[in-house]
């Protein structure tokens, strides 16, 4: 059966309903956010708004506050779910590293003599233009790309988010470019109805007291509502102080990872554009439409990048195999240079252990190899072809004799 994206996916994401909707590795944590709000409405509904809803000359009036709650919750769930459930600005990985690296790679390759030397390492970063201003990008050796300015690998999802700002626990989700806007209106929303229902709860106390005489036994009467006056007065702390915070950091367009990272620093902001111009750039622009398709079939996305041949030479087994062999360790020798900085020592230790002579190839090992060949992407599977090729010559020096 064919595969979908969502069902191949490199990151740490998990998908529900078939790839419609995807979460961060900790999605879970979104069910204990969820009952944070809703527990204390439901107990707020219960407790406070029923017994007001007499309150008032007009019977309309108590009973708006008990809808005003439950709609405004509904509200400020819609928007948790905008939040979490949705595809942050994730970069899709590249099958193979860019054109730009292959060449840099091959045109030293060349210079030395076409010997490899695990010192040569292509350019790590590039310079991109931002606002008239050179700013420099980092290669990402997971996804294989140069990442965009304001793109940031997250390390808990495993995917390259555009203008990541931070990856959030409490909605297990990543936030980027793409629910940045929902997220900030989800944590000020939240403040609001904090401050809702502690003023409502203050109010049912007030209403009590002048029934009851004194504070203190109207608070006997209802503890219900000196509960929820704590939590929302605890809860206002940490998301009014996030909107704040966020209030900062959009009128002065940066990331948190930005206004964290380069804090000391004292660079200039090539994003800022203006308080007014940059609130409107997070507010009011489009939203830019997925780069993932999560349901579409893997063969539409992936095998285009592979040329077909390849998996149909692999018939026959024993004409060209030498050839394949070779075909693949091209390839295993572009990876080879990419993940060299972190496998070094680990190849090393690899050839200690196992000796300096390579098992003999047979088929299913050629079969292996192909099958890096069709998926380049994982990290874990870039090292093993490492593996291979140094097992093969013993020495590091890739393609040359194949037994
Ligand atoms: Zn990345
Ligand atoms: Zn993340």
């Amino acid at each position: 059966m064919e595969k979908r994206v969502y069902q191949v996916w490199k990151g740490s994401n998990i998908f529900i309903l078939g790839g419609r909707l995807i979460f961060g590795p900790d999605g879970r944590t979104l069910l204990v956010t969820l009952s944070l709000i809703i527990v204390p409405v439901i107990v707020f509904c219960i407790f406070v708004a029923r017994h007001l809803r007499h309150e008032f000359s007009s019977h309309n009036a108590g009973y708006a506050i008990l809808v005003v709650a439950i709609v405004f919750t509904v509200y400020v769930l819609v928007l948790l779910l905008l939040t979490s459930a949705r595809d942050p600005g994730i970069i899709p990985r590249n099958a193979h590293p860019p054109e730009e690296v292959i060449q840099y790679e091959s045109s030293l390759s060349v210079e030395i003599g076409g010997r490899q030397t695990p010192t040569v390492q292509f350019p790590r970063t590039k310079d991109v233009m931002v606002n008239g201003i050179s700013v420099k990008v980092k290669y990402c050796d997971t996804c294989m790309h140069y990442r965009p300015p304001r793109c940031s690998h997250c390390s808990i999802c495993n995917n390259c988010v555009e203008r990541f700002d931070h990856h959030c626990p409490w909605v297990g989700q990543c936030i980027g470019v793409r629910n940045y806007r929902y997220f900030f209106m989800f944590v000020s929303s939240s403040a609001l109805l904090c401050i809702y229902v502690f003023a409502i709860s203050a109010f049912y106390i007030k209403v009590l007291m002048d029934d009851q005489g004194t504070v203190w036994k109207a608070m006997k009467k209802s503890p219900a509502s000196i509960i929820l006056m704590t939590y929302c007065f605890i809860s206002l702390w940490f998301v009014g102080g996030l909107s704040g915070f966020h209030l900062y950091l959009m009128g002065t367009n940066q990331t948190t990872y930005e206004n964290f990272r380069y804090k000391s620093d004292d660079r200039i902001n090539v994003h800022d554009r203006g308080c007014f111009s940059n609130f409107l750039e997070v507010f009011c622009t489009e939203i830019k439409p997925s780069k993932n398709n999560f349901r579409a079939f893997v063969h539409e996305v992936q095998k285009p990048t592979l040329p077909v041949t390849r998996e149909t030479d692999l018939e026959d087994t024993s004409m060209d195999r030498r050839a394949k062999v070779e075909d693949v360790l091209d390839i295993g020798e572009d990876l080879l240079k990419i993940s060299q900085r972190r496998a070094i020592e680990e190849l090393e230790e690899d050839i200690r252990n196992r000796g300096s002579i390579g098992p003999p190839h047979n088929t299913s090992e050629v079969d292996s190899y192909i099958g890096i060949r069709s998926d380049l992407r994982a990290p874990t599977i870039r090292s093993e072809a490492c593996h291979s090729s140094w097992d093969r010559s013993g020495n590091g020096d890739i393609g040359t004799e194949v037994p």
